[in-house]
């Protein structure tokens, strides 16, 4: 049975993961500069006083000044594109500006970099019954009520950093019935048996050898007199070549093949082997 963590175990896991998705998330907007679509802190801080002092501004003198004041951050364009809510508790929120007769609860939070983790992890982990929606789910979701604060690439990369998204993943689901092994081209897959005529000899031979390419389907047989390993192996090397060895060659468990295989047995085929090997063949 496995253990329950504790609390301070679970907050401990999830700073490790907010640690650890704020170090990928910094590296990729490194990498992508102006084009991540990620509001900085800082600028979302600037834009948030910004908005705020235009709204508090008694005359249109001073609405000017300020206005002047910000030149370089393109006043207009933020006045156009976001608009700012007091809550009760004065705590002032950042929405995109709504269009004319849009319901106030239907409007898209602006979401800062320091916020990010947070609020996908509250769409994939505890809202919706808990059921971790992946990348195209999720950003649909994530930009019905923050719109485009919160880019794709983040849905994208936040289930990388589940523990239970990244463990279902790797789970290979199990499949039913029998798999055949599919097989293209001549030696890449060999199986090889003995059949038994030891009721039936012909003459000093009691044993068949049936070597059958997979692919092809091409069957070679040899008599044997003996199921030894020494037998196999010359009958082998009979075969080998004819057609070269195989990639695989797929044998049971049998003892006159995976001792003979076993690796204090194996040598380096060298000129001494194949000299030996040639006086065995003719
Ligand atoms: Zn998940």
């Amino acid at each position: 049975m496995s253990e329950v963590p504790s609390d301070s175990e679970r907050i401990s896991a999830l700073q490790t993961r907010r640690v650890a998705f704020y170090e990928e998330v910094s590296r990729r907007i490194d990498l992508m500069g102006t084009n991540s679509g990620i509001l900085m802190d800082t600028t979302y801080n600037e834009i948030v006083e910004f908005i705020n002092a235009i709204k508090e501004c008694a005359t249109n003198d001073e609405r000017r000044q300020i206005m002047r004041d910000n030149a370089a951050r393109n006043p207009y364009r933020l006045l156009e594109k976001y608009d700012l809510i007091v809550n009760s508790d004065s705590t002032r929120i950042l929405i995109f500006k709504q269009r004319g007769g849009s319901a106030l609860d239907s409007c898209q939070i602006v979401v800062k970099f320091s916020s990010i983790f947070d609020v996908v992890r509250q769409i994939h982990e505890v809202e919706a019954g808990n059921d971790h929606p992946k990348s195209k789910t999720l950003h649909k979701r994530v930009s019905a009520k923050y719109g485009k604060s919160i880019p794709r690439w983040i849905c994208e990369l936040f289930p990388d950093f589940c523990s239970i998204c990244v463990r279902s993943r790797h789970r290979s689901k199990p499949k039913a019935g029998h798999q055949p092994i599919l097989t293209r081209g001549m030696n890449v897959r060999v199986q090889l048996d003995i059949i038994d005529y030891q009721s039936m000899p012909d003459g000093p031979f009691k044993y068949v050898l049936d070597y059958q390419d997979h692919g092809t389907k091409l069957c070679q047989l040899r008599p044997l007199a003996h199921k030894s390993q020494v037998a196999v192996a010359q009958a082998l090397v009979e075969i080998f070549c004819i057609f070269g060895p195989p990639s695989i060659l797929q044998v049971d468990n049998g003892r006159e093949f995976s001792h003979a295989a076993s690796k204090s047995r194996r040598v380096p085929i060298d000129e001494e082997v194949l000299f030996v090997m040639l006086r065995l063949l003719f």
